[in-house]
């Protein structure tokens, strides 16, 4: 499903058969109601082959994966022409990284004035902005459950443990309700009213 060398995530495309996309290419997520074990959120994700497609993915998968922390990612070592597991030397490096206070995901939250680390779970809403280079996600908030728009690099999103030092962040507080928030999220990414806020966790 995530495959850590290249930073994607497998889906189904009626296009293709398959497609591999990173979570700057994910456009909506939510949790599946329901109790699962582990929880499984529905994605609607960006593909190569010009439309959008829902998906569903674990949410082992979605937050830990990228982190090393499952021991099922494995690779032919060229050296020795056997197939060998990453995954706990991956784990194992996040670990001690988010031990020294380093964080894989963290976002601006605007109603607490502070930044906060996250992970991709609590990512609702992503767009492309207008002019294409950054992305604009819309967050909630682990702590205090509201939603914030940042406007971000892909790569903030995409690779583990790189934080933009900037981020855009639009100063309007979001509507509980999915619809509204979806419509109030598309205006402000447009809008293109964002101000830079630092990221530091420390
Ligand atoms: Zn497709
Ligand atoms: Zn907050």
């Amino acid at each position: 499903m995530y495959d850590a060398l290249t930073t994607t995530y497998t889906f189904p495309c009626p296009t293709h058969g398959e497609t591999r996309v990173r979570l700057s290419r994910f456009r909506r997520l939510e949790e599946l109601p329901g109790a699962h074990h582990p929880a499984i959120f529905r994605v609607e994700f960006a593909c190569g082959c010009g439309s959008e497609h829902p998906g569903l993915v674990s949410h082992d998968d979605l937050d830990w994966a990228p982190l090393g922390l499952q021991d099922d990612t494995s690779f032919v070592n060229l050296m020795t022409s056997r197939l060998e597991s990453i995954g706990a030397e991956l784990g194992e490096l996040a670990a001690t990284r988010i031990k020294a206070g380093e964080w894989p995901w963290s976002f601006f939250c605007w109603p607490e004035e502070r930044p906060r680390p996250i992970f991709p779970s609590a990512f609702r809403l992503l767009a492309d902005d207008p002019a294409g280079r950054r992305v604009g996600v819309a967050v909630c908030c682990p702590v205090c459950g509201r939603v914030s728009l940042n406007l971000v690099s892909r790569e903030h999103l995409d690779v583990p443990f790189h934080n933009d030092r900037e981020i855009g962040v639009v100063e309007h507080l979001f509507e509980e309700d999915v619809q509204t928030t979806v419509e109030e999220f598309r205006a402000e990414l447009y809008s293109s009213a964002f101000d830079a806020r630092r990221l530091g966790l420390e």
